[in-house]
């Protein structure tokens, strides 16, 4: 029947994944099925992107539209999507203007790269500081590795980019001792996901803005995963109430199509002219027509309602299957990105249950030893979350009982 299998991937494959033992061929909705057709419910939507499940008609249809027109060509011209794209996206928030790049770690890349421009061409070369925060995750370029916080990831690559600072999220008194006059931009997920589902407390979120204000430092909100209406706001910072000077966004952009974008003001778009930054498919045609399909859909404040309608009936199910077989200490997140700590009986177990899950036909993440990480589809039926949560249980009543 099918001419490839696991082994493969440790035949032919780069080993820096350690991919499950099952391979997906298709997908509808909230559920995949493998080569063998075993069926799965998404509750892991390919890390917090397939916001709409898999195969949504609406995406289908602007893809398969747009590919029949036109599918590239490059920033020497530009194009239809991608003006109505950033159009809509100037709308949905703060920004004037938008940079397209093809994933997480470019848009942060380019929001680095305009901070640091930005700081050089006003302040002068001294201001290049950058402060990011213990266990934050940027993305995997060598630059924004480095920014982010956890040092094992960019240890052993030579020289890294400098002038870079960790320390501890939510830690006001700390923020305040690292900020100064030469520190260029703050690099902050506005709720941390791979670090582990935590949220920012209002009070140092606002601070951190604050701050900035006074010392002339740029604040970047890394939404590459809070994005496109993962907490039940468009993006994270409007729940938060503190805007960001760049934005950048990724992850359920595209529902699965590779996209990403950088987010930013008038006034602080000048300082990359003609010349200064570049991609060659970002902004590509058939990226930014599936993504105008997504946002459209997702923006709409009755989608948006129903991200935070799920999230209650996922926190209620949670917790009742939490009193019939402890093992969580809490539940956290916001939206459609949630966490369920262990307890000190399940410490560093996280892996355990998304096996356990696995068999029991269950996608779930985790994020870091000890959380388990949910970020299903944003129109994940009830039904499917039901079920879902159905074998989730059947898997901790496993774990539980052997
Ligand atoms: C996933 C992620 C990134 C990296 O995105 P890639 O598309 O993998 O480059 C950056 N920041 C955050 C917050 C993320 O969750």
């Amino acid at each position: 029947m099918t001419d490839v299998t696991r082994k493969d991937f440790d035949e032919v494959m780069v080993p820096c994944y350690s991919p499950m033992a099952v391979i997906p061929v298709r997908g509808q909705g909230a559920r995949v099925w493998d080569q063998q057709d075993n069926e799965y419910i998404d509750f892991a939507g390919g890390i917090a992107v397939s916001c709409l499940g898999h195969c949504h008609p609406i995406m289908v249809s602007a893809l398969s539209e747009q590919a029949n027109k036109l599918w590239h060509l490059s920033n020497v011209m530009t194009n239809e999507p991608a003006l109505r794209l950033a159009k809509k996206l100037v709308e949905l928030s703060f920004a004037d203007k938008v940079f397209f790049a093809n994933s997480g770690a470019e848009a942060n890349e380019a929001a680095l790269k305009l901070a640091r421009r930005y700081a050089a061409d006003e302040f002068g070369e001294q201001k290049s500081k950058i402060i990011a925060f213990n266990q934050g995750f940027h993305g995997r370029t060598f630059f924004t590795v480095t920014v982010g916080g956890q040092a094992a990831y960019s240890d052993g690559f030579g020289p890294k980019p400098g002038d870079i600072e960790h320390i501890p999220y939510n830690d006001i008194e700390a923020f305040k001792a690292a900020i100064s006059d030469d520190t260029c931009a703050v690099m902050m997920e506005p709720l941390q996901g791979e670090g582990g589902i935590i949220s920012p407390s209002a009070e140092f979120a606002q601070t951190v803005r604050e701050l900035c204000d006074k010392h002339n430092a740029l604040l970047i909100f890394d939404e590459v995963q809070t994005g496109n209406g993962r907490t039940g706001e468009f993006y994270a910072y409007q729940g938060l109430g503190v805007t960001p000077d760049i934005l950048s966004t990724a992850k359920s952009l595209g529902g699965g199509f590779p996209i990403a974008a950088m987010l930013t003001t008038e006034a602080l778009s000048k300082h990359l002219k003609v010349g200064t930054h570049g991609s060659t498919y970002g902004g590509n045609p058939l990226a930014c027509a599936v993504a105008e399909a997504v946002v459209n859909h997702i923006s709409q404040p009755e989608v948006l309602q129903g991200v935070k309608d799920r999230e209650a009936l996922f926190l209620a199910e949670l917790e009742r299957i939490n009193t019939q077989y402890p093992m969580f200490a809490e539940f956290r997140g916001k939206g459609l990105l949630l966490g369920a700590v262990l307890n000190k009986d399940w410490e560093g177990r996280a892996r355990d249950v998304l096996v356990a899950a696995g068999e029991e036909g269950l996608l779930v993440l985790v994020a870091g030893a000890n959380v388990v990480r949910f970020t299903p589809s944003l129109v994940i039926s009830t039904e499917e979350i039901k079920q879902g949560l159905e074998r989730f249980e059947a898997a901790i009543a496993k774990l539980y009982n052997a």
